[in-house]
């Protein structure tokens, strides 16, 4: 690994611990999900709505991603909502509606879960299981997503330093499970104006600390649809290896999250968008489009 006279960054890659750190493997983890890589040179794109409505909700959502150009289909189940009164997710339906759309679109799907007791179903529905921002910190769920065989879609805490989030990842390294994606998706800070902060210094920073792929979540990192194509452009060109964004067919009317979900349209335009970027600094978009069942 190249390293500068006069800085400390060195210092990143020891720190890191043992199974996540590049130190350890210098080589980036590639993760095939049904033949998308995830990590390569390819950029991966995760589109989908906060969460599964209904069925002609996602179907529908899931269509217009698919041709849009997306490669994995995104869209909650088990809902991680701030008010215990706000909608909760379809729970299993939810799942159910999601392989559906898998069917129909030949996207694989990531879904997140939130508690260990859903592990086992919510694995046998789902091609990567997400791990949400409020459960960084539950380390038996860690542990159990590191027994299981998928994926996981690991998600930054929303209070959590990058070396208490490379901790994290540990957990699930260490259970046997190496099959980890990295993603930002911002931060608390003092500024308000913006949901989150994004940090999108953490992307060269988790890249050089470590060998696991780091994608970024400009929805939740902004809160706003008219701020995510631009950090989404700015992700790319800060070297992620993929961005997960939320897309509504109907934005005004979603269950959750609708302030940043983007049009159908929208996406559209933002993919043709990234492509240039990834251009620019020597990489491509996947082209690699499942086959229509
Ligand atoms: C999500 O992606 O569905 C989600 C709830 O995001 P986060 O865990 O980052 O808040
Ligand atoms: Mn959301």
């Amino acid at each position: 690994m190249e390293t500068h006279k006069g800085d400390n960054q060195g210092n990143y890659g020891s720190s890191a611990p043992n199974l996540v750190n590049r130190q350890t493997k210098a080589n980036d983890t590639v993760i095939n999900v049904n033949g998308i890589k995830i990590g390569g040179e390819e950029i991966v794109i995760i589109a989908g709505p906060c969460a599964v409505e209904n069925r002609e909700q996602l179907l529908e959502t899931a269509k217009a991603v698919y041709s849009g150009g997306a490669n994995i289909l995104r869209g909650g189940a088990y809902k991680p909502r701030t008010s215990p009164y706000s909608f909760q997710g379809l729970g299993e339906e939810g799942l159910k509606y999601l392989s559906e759309a898998r069917k129909e679109t030949g996207l694989p799907v990531v879904t997140e879960v939130m508690d260990t007791r859903q592990m086992e179903l919510v694995c046998n529905y789902t091609d990567i299981i997400q791990i949400g921002s409020r459960s960084m910190h539950n380390f038996p769920l860690l542990k159990e997503a590191g027994k299981c065989r998928k994926p996981v879609l690991f998600k930054r805490g929303l209070m959590a330093t990058i070396d208490e989030y490379l901790n994290a990842a540990e957990y699930i390294l260490s259970e046997g499970n190496d099959q980890v994606v990295l993603c930002e998706r911002g931060i608390r800070t003092f500024e308000t104006y913006t949901r989150n902060t994004l940090d999108l210094c953490a992307i060269p920073v988790l890249k050089r600390m470590s060998h696991l792929p780091v994608i970024v979540d400009p929805s939740h990192g902004t809160g706003h649809s008219w701020l995510v194509p631009a950090m989404t452009k700015a992700a790319i060109a800060a070297g992620a290896d993929g961005i997960m964004v939320e897309v509504h067919n109907k934005p005004l009317d979603a269950l959750s999250d609708g302030q940043q979900s983007l049009y159908p349209e929208e996406f559209v335009q933002l993919v043709k968008d990234i492509e240039k970027i990834a251009q620019a600094i020597g990489r491509k978009l996947y082209h690699h489009k499942p086959s229509l069942v």
